[in-house]
Parts: structure tokens; C-alpha cells; sequence
């Protein structure tokens, strides 16, 4: 239901996109590059945001020039523009809770130099055996009860080789939560064809394997599996139908051109992953990475908005680190295009934000839980602005008063 608030916002609001078209191509932005292959009004050159603000599709033909061109404009138009391109896509005040269990921790012979889970380091963790399904789909069904309505399950190990029975009891989680009505996901390291097919017969919503950060960075953080090895298993869980969650983490020493590089890596993919997780490194004392320096803010909202705008359809998820996030911080992503969080106890071996803080936090926001397997798609301008004043019944008064209750 459409309230009446939707006429004069709208009306507002096409007032406002046309500057912001405007402003794109005339964006004081040192690093725009021209395209050669569009024009705006006037035969104007169009910048590669300009193009990105303008799309109707997702296109995964760009150059890294590109991306660096997005990735270096002004904050404040930057925002600007990845928030109005949300709207786009999605329904901006729609926001996924997933929750990630860890259904088998530490003992992983992998080297990845931020991991507590690294069998390499002293981290102090204890390794445990695989969980049962019944205590997995238990806590499932806790995640349901409380809003989740995607449920991701990590083990700590390389890769699913002679892990016959482990994958049996893994496809009874997957086929357990997907009765459940909750979107599935696991994390298991690197998977070959037919174990992705396996996967898929289960019903499994999708498999995260993230590329960490760019082909260039990535050997001084990880040198027990390689960058194309990573890729080819996105690859085989892509071929097997399965939709792919695949980001980063931000904060392992990287330069900004490394955010360029992982935007890169992850727009040219065949199709866009469904899934972009934006982690920041969440500094475990034991691993190499403990002292590390921490990565400023403006980089990650930086690399949420070139997300967005190089990735309209994805769902980009605030990930590892949100925990240290003021709630301000937060929205600021949100506005930005992010539109999923991690909600729970726990997040693998790191602490969470609950599923209590962030409803209070979304009821403060005007933001909502997102429902289960939702398809984002370009909807129309007009549309993009519209109010579901159904969705505001649920929001106190005081969120309007500028009074809200954050300590
Ligand atoms: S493969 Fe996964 S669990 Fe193993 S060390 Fe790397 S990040 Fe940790």
C-alpha cells in the first residue's frame, strides 16, 4: 500500500534526480575517465559514474579505470549517487539479517594471516568436530524466530576433499533450513564440480567463498591457495546453479587500489555475484595480522557506494567488524547501499550484534527486515521514491522528532 506521503516526496525527489544526473557528469572528479562509447546531453562526454547512475542492467565489461574513477569521486556525490542507484534496485529501507554459524571451528591447515581459525597460529582457539544437525538446525530455527531469514553455516577446513560423510550431514543442514523457509548458504572452503552439484540437489540458496582482496595483495595474506584457485571454485558453484557470495576483507595492510582490484575482480565475473560481503579485519591477537593498522571508515563506506554502483543488483552485506560500527556509521552504509547485516550470537569466532540492538536500530532508521529470497530488479524512477507507509506503522514517533533513544 502506497501512502500519500508518496506524491509530494516524489515530486521532491524528481526535482532532485535531475540535478544529481547533472552533477554526475560535471563531477569535480580528477580521476574521470572518459568512456569514448556514451555521451550525455549536449554531447558531453559521460563519466563512469554518470553510466553507472544510468543503468538499467547490470554490466560486467568494466575496466579498472573505471572503477578507480568511481571509486576516487567525492565522497559526498559518491553517496549521492550509490544511494539514488539503490533506490533503483532495491527497496532502501529493506535490510537482510543473516545469521552465520560456525558448524566446525579451528584446526584449518589454510595460512590466511587474519584467522583465528588457522591451525598455523596460537590463537588459543579450540577445534572442534563437525556439529550435529539437529543442534545446527536448532539454532536455525532460533535465527528464524528472531528475524534471520538467511542462514549461512562456515567450517574451517581447505577444501571438502574425503569429506564424504561431512558433506551428507552438511546437504541434511541445507535441506533442514530450506524447510524452514530460510535462504541456506555454507562456506566450506574450495568445492569441485560435483561437489557443488551435490550442494545444489540439496537446495542449497548459495555458497560464499570470498576472493579476501585484490590478485596483487592477495599473496601477502594468503600463500597456501591461490587467487585463481579461489575463482575456479566461484566458477564451479556458479556453473552448478548455486548463487555465489563472494567479497572482501578490508584492513589486511591493503592500499586503496586494492579496494579498486576486488571491485574488479568481482564486477567482471561472468554475472554479478548475488552476494558482496564488506568485511573489516577484526584483529585476533596470534595471528599475523593482530597489529595491523585499522582501516578508516571513509574507505569502507568508499568501497560500499563503488559497490553499489558497479554492482546494482547484489546484495551488499556489512559483514565481520560491524560490531565496532557506531549505529551512525552504520546507517551511513545503509544509505550507501548496503542492505544486508550479520545478526546473532555470534559471528564464526567473532562477537555480533544481536538480533534485539538491531531491530531497535532499524525501527530508529525506518528500516526493515528483508523477507527471504527476494530478486532485486531495476524498478521504475517514479517508483524508486514511493513510500510504504505500512512499513512506517511500525516506527515510533520519536524517530521523526529527532529524539531517538541510542545512548
Ligand atoms: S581457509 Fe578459512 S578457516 Fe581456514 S585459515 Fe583461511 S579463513 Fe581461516
Amino acid at each position: 500500500m502506497l501512502s500519500k506521503l508518496s506524491s509530494p516526496l516524489l515530486r521532491g525527489y524528481r526535482t532532485a534526480i535531475r540535478p544529481l544526473a547533472f552533477a554526475a557528469r560535471h563531477v569535480h572528479n580528477a580521476a574521470a575517465v572518459d568512456s569514448g562509447s556514451a555521451s550525455g546531453g549536449n554531447g558531453t562526454t559521460t563519466s563512469a559514474l554518470y553510466r553507472a547512475l544510468n543503468a538499467t542492467a547490470p554490466r560486467t565489461d568494466w575496466t579498472r579505470e573505471e572503477i578507480a574513477s568511481i571509486y576516487n569521486t567525492p565522497l559526498i556525490d559518491l553517496t549521492h549517487a550509490s544511494g539514488t542507484l539503490h533506490r533503483r534496485f532495491h527497496s532502501p529501507g529493506a535490510v537482510q539479517m543473516c545469521t552465520l554459524m560456525n558448524i566446525k571451528t579451528g584446526g584449518c591447515s589454510e595460512d590466511c594471516s587474519y584467522c583465528a581459525q588457522s591451525s598455523r597460529y596460537q590463537t588459543g582457539l579450540k577445534a572442534t568436530k563437525l556439529s550435529t544437525v539437529d543442534s545446527v538446525l536448532a539454532a536455525a530455527r532460533v535465527a528464524r524466530d528472531n528475524g534471520s531469514t538467511r542462514f549461512c553455516m562456515g567450517a574451517a577446513w581447505r577444501d571438502m576433499r574425503g569429506r564424504k560423510s561431512s558433506l551428507r550431514n552438511i546437504k541434511a543442514m541445507v535441506e533442514g533450513v530450506h524447510a524452514l523457509g530460510l535462504e541456506s548458504c555454507v562456506t566450506l572452503g574450495m568445492l569441485d564440480e560435483a561437489q557443488a552439484k551435490e550442494l545444489k540437489d540439496a537446495g542449497l540458496t548459495a555458497y560464499n567463498h570470498n576472493v579476501d582482496t585484490s590478485r596483487e595483495h592477495y599473496p601477502k595474506v594468503i600463500t597456501t591457495r591461490s587467487y585463481d584457485e579461489r575463482l575456479q571454485t566461484i566458477s564451479n558453484v556458479r556453473d552448478a546453479g548455486i548463487k555465489v557470495c563472494t567479497g572482501g576483507i578490508l584492513g589486511l595492510g591493503e592500499k586503496p587500489e586494492d579496494h579498486v582490484g576486488l571491485l574488479h575482480t568481482v564486477a567482471t565475473m561472468p554475472s554479478h555475484p548475488e552476494s558482496f560481503p564488506v568485511n573489516t579485519l577484526v584483529p585476533i591477537e596470534g595471528t599475523p595480522l593482530f597489529k595491523s593498522t585499522r582501516i578508516a571508515f571513509d574507505a569502507v563506506l568508499r568501497t560500499i557506494a563503488t559497490a553499489r554502483l558497479v554492482m546494482p543488483t547484489a546484495i551488499i552485506r556489512i559483514a565481520a567488524g560491524r560490531v565496532d560500527m557506531s549505529e551512525e556509521k552504520q546507517v551511513l552504509c545503509f544509505i550507501a547501499g548496503a542492505n544486508a547485516v550479520f545478526t546473532g550470537e555470534k559471528m564464526l569466532t567473532t562477537a555480533c550484534s544481536g538480533w534485539e540492538e538491531d531491530l531497535a536500530m532499524f525501527k530508529r532508521w525506518g528500516l526493515y527486515p528483508m523477507k527471504a529470497h527476494v530478486e532485486p530488479a531495476l524498478r521504475k524512477a517514479e517508483e524508486s521514491f514511493q513510500v510504504d507507509a505500512s512499513l512506517l506503522a511500525n516506527v515510533p514517533d520519536s524517530s521523526y522528532q529527532g529524539t531517538s533513544a541510542t545512548g
